[in-house]
């Protein structure tokens, strides 16, 4: 790695597992079209699939002769994988494959990715420069409470955080009194987990009197696996003192990791040496310029278990190309609050949950614990958003509460353009999450 000229804003020296993250722009460029020239020939030579609709297309590996030349190939979906269910583009052979990790399944079957150990060192790399991205040493002690197992949440944040050289707590998701107690008894300097479930992980602390800020040791959180927003951001910190980072990633193009962001915030920096981001227009299918919102779609440009070449994941955001003061040259993606399977569409409008919890938040008398119910009611359906309050807040002063409920309700119609109907419940009483959490109650859908 030595040769490369490294730019930092920080005296600090760059970590080497980051060297990458800081290559000039042409090397980058160049390393891309040198491993998609490799990937796209090796998957042409495995895959069938693939295989067929490049064919169906008259495209061949030598046709890619520049990164440009990467829309002249097909895309992949999820239905590819459910349809190819379970190993169907697998690409390497079982003597190669050392661990299959699937998709949790929130929209559907789940999917296999079956994965070679280079592919979980590229998994773990990413990790590991998300870590070092957020300041994380070796001296810190971290407690992985996602769920270990066919999530790659827990082993990928173990991998990661072990292999950067962190002590590590593998304890995965729930029993919450007891990562409490070990969060406290080790002193733990940093957590990784939804951050739904962190939230959670605060409230039942709470409830016992914990003071996070003064009985624990925690000055890191790696938050990610499902959309959060800025809001929930300042919550989580304000709680507990710790800075939160968000990382992300999927199952079929790793697990976390994929990219995260650096202490600046201006977006998610994006390991492109592996994984190759383009955005798309989702109805036209042409590739978008960056600074334009569409659908983030990867190639993976140096797994070989189950290569996904221009792989549609379904989040909506946009690639930032714009210098970071971090002085990586990796793009960015904004941060990513749209899942279009997550969309709801409530009078005509579209609408994301993290646009409710970005309007709720807003008001300091929530808290960061709410639910979205859609009720079909005859033409117009009903938008109910249920919302805890304050212990302070939750009072028997009608007047007070009802107040209170306005201001929520203008909150959510200023950002949503919507008119809800605002529930406010008392604290604890919400569904709360050891993983991912579900938001949304569609009563208009059979199997709500
Ligand atoms: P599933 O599609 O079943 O949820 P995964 O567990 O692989 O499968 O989850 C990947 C998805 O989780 C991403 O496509 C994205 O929608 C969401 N996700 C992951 N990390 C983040 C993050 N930091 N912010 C927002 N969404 C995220
Ligand atoms: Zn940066």
């Amino acid at each position: 790695m030595s040769g490369f000229t490294y730019v930092t804003d920080t005296a600090s020296p760059v970590h080497p597992v980051s060297a990458l993250d800081y290559l000039p722009v042409d090397q980058m460029r160049a390393l891309q079209l040198h491993r998609l020239q490799f990937i796209v020939k090796y998957a042409y030579d495995r895959v069938p699939l693939f295989r067929r609709r490049c064919e169906e297309r008259g495209v061949r590996p030598e046709h890619v002769k520049t990164l440009k030349d990467i829309s002249l190939l097909p895309f992949s979906m999820k239905t590819d994988l459910r349809d190819e269910y379970p190993l169907g583009l697998q690409a390497a052979p079982m003597s190669e494959i050392v661990r299959f990790q699937c998709s949790s399944g929130t929209t559907g079957k789940p999917i296999c990715i079956p994965n070679t150990w280079n592919d979980i060192e590229v998994w773990k790399n990413g990790v590991m420069r998300c870590l070092a991205m957020g300041g994380v040493t070796p001296n810190d002690i971290v407690q992985v409470a996602y769920g270990y197992g066919l999530f790659t949440g827990g082993l990928g944040l173990h991998y990661g955080a072990e292999g950067y050289g962190c002590a590590v707590l593998p304890i995965s998701g729930g029993n919450t009194d007891r990562q409490l107690m070990l969060m406290k008894d080790l002193g733990v300097t940093t957590i990784a987990c939804t951050p739904s479930y962190f939230l959670h992980i605060i409230d039942e602390g709470h409830k016992k009197g914990i003071d996070f800020r003064k009985e624990m040791k925690l000055r890191h959180g790696f938050f990610g696996a499902e959309p959060w927003t800025e809001e929930m951001r300042d919550k989580i910190e304000e709680y507990t003192g710790l800075v939160a980072h968000d990382i992300y990633g999927l199952t079929e193009i790793a697990g976390p990791g994929v990219g995260g962001d650096c202490i600046h915030r201006t977006g998610l920096h994006i390991f492109e040496d592996h994984f190759y981001p383009e955005v798309i227009d989702p109805e036209t299918l042409e590739p978008l310029p960056d600074g334009e919102q569409g659908e983030l779609v990867f190639t993976t440009l140096d797994r070989t278990g189950c290569p996904m070449i221009r792989y549609r994941t379904r989040d909506l955001t946009r690639i930032e190309a714009t210098p970071c003061p971090c002085g990586r040259t990796v793009r960015r993606i904004a941060r990513i609050n749209a899942r279009s399977d997550d969309m709801l569409i409530v009078h005509g409008v579209n609408l994301f949950p993290s646009q409710v919890e970005s309007g709720l938040l807003k008001v300091p008398d929530v808290l960061p614990h709410y639910q979205i119910v859609v009720t079909p009611t005859g033409a117009l359906d009903t938008l109910e958003v249920k919302v805890e309050v304050t212990p302070e807040n939750f009072s028997d002063d009608i007047r007070h509460l009802e107040e209170l409920r306005k201001r929520v309700g203008a909150a959510v119609k200023s950002i949503t353009g919507l008119t809800a109907k605002i529930t406010l419940v008392e604290p604890h009483t919400l569904p709360r999450s050891e993983g991912k959490i579900r938001r949304v109650v569609d009563l208009r859908k059979a199997n709500a």
